[in-house]
């Protein structure tokens, strides 16, 4: 096997705030008899600050705690994530009907609606909030709006427990949910004069402001974020991956369908470029024989998906391929957040059962 050599190198087209100080690409590898690969691997990839916070709850709380831990829904989307946490003692629920009484409960990184920790209150349940603080963000700041008498439209997709959690912060019809550009043609609103937008942090950028340029055009006296809601994570990730695109020849983004921020990435590499672009949730589910003949091959990781999975995906690379590694970084990233401080707090009681 011809293990690859991860190196850094900014492609010429690479944006201003690429780091000047990359090193150059590595020398391609040659290992007789396999084909060579080039894996344009992005940087920024995989694990966003949130990601990381939410799953670092997880195992504290299994540390301070013990087992079991309930988590209401996924933690983040990502089996291997949510499997191996199950396998150090949480539990999985979609509900928390399905809590038991005096077991501590996390809430997923893509928030809740009020009502979820309001029951959890109600019930004297012990529970941590993984929610992102840039979601929670999101989340103030539609408050803020409603509180000056204003209707959000949320940008977003239907469905998706972020979208749930945000519309959920306001009282029913607070909120319209647009998913497209034909959505935002359409949408009625109570009052244009009194108008304000949010959107769901894991967008495609350049779709939402396509919509964000319909709607304004529409209701010019419409409110804006403060700093836009689309995360620097999911930015970030859709640059690499601009970058890339047009000189590879295939591109997998190893992500969960679930992922809303992966399923951009697939699309984001479709349109700048990249025909052959597709999700791949593990290495072992990685159909070489589709890569036969791809000199240049386009790697990225949705916010919810470890390093690791990409070291998976690039040793199978390496049963066929010679393969070389060239990162293209666009951005570095420093951003972490704080535990909540439940967590943070030494001796912090067990939960005691529900009264
Ligand atoms: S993708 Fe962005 S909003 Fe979502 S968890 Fe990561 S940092 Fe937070």
């Amino acid at each position: 096997m011809n293990a690859p050599a991860p190196s850094s190198a900014a492609p010429p087209d690479a944006p201003p705030d690429a780091p000047p100080d990359a090193p150059p690409a590595a020398t391609p590898a040659a290992t007789p008899g396999l084909p060579p690969l080039t894996v344009l691997l992005a940087g920024p990839r995989g694990f966003c600050a949130g990601v990381d916070r939410a799953i670092k709850i997880v195992e504290e709380a299994l540390k301070r705690f013990g087992a079991p831990v309930y988590v209401r829904h996924e933690i983040v989307h990502n089996r291997f994530v949510v499997e191996t946490l199950e396998a150090k003692g949480a539990v999985f629920v979609e509900d928390l009907d399905q809590v038991p009484a005096g077991v501590p409960v996390v809430f997923s990184a893509h928030g809740v609606p009020k009502a979820v920790p309001a029951e959890a209150e109600r019930r004297k349940l012990f529970y941590l909030d993984a929610t992102c603080p840039l979601v929670s963000k999101v989340h103030r700041e539609a408050e803020r709006h409603f509180a000056r008498g204003r209707h959000i439209i949320l940008i977003g997709h239907a469905g998706h427990p972020e979208v749930v959690g945000t519309m959920g912060q306001l009282p029913r019809g607070a909120v319209t949910l647009v998913e497209d550009v034909e959505q935002a043609r359409s949408v009625a609103v109570p009052d244009p004069a009194n108008l304000a937008f949010a959107t769901q942090t894991t967008l495609s950028v350049d779709d939402t402001a396509e919509i964000v340029a319909v709607l304004r055009a529409r209701f010019p006296a419409m409110e804006a974020p403060r700093k836009e809601d689309i995360c620097y994570a999911t930015t970030n990730r859709q640059a690499a991956v601009k970058a890339i695109a047009p000189r590879a020849e295939a591109f997998l983004v190893i992500g969960a369908p679930k992922s809303s921020n992966s399923r951009r990435l697939v699309e984001v590499a479709e349109r700048a470029g990249c025909a052959r672009a597709e999700m791949v949730q593990r290495a072992a589910a990685l159909d070489l024989d589709r890569l036969a003949g791809v000199r240049r091959l386009g790697l990225t990781a949705g916010a919810s998906a470890p390093e690791v999975l990409v070291e998976e995906v690039l040793a199978r690379l390496c049963t066929r391929f010679a393969v070389t590694v060239e990162e293209v970084v666009v951005a570095t990233e420093d951003v972490t957040f704080k535990l909540p401080a439940a967590l943070a707090a030494a001796g912090t009681p067990a939960p005691a059962a529900e009264g």
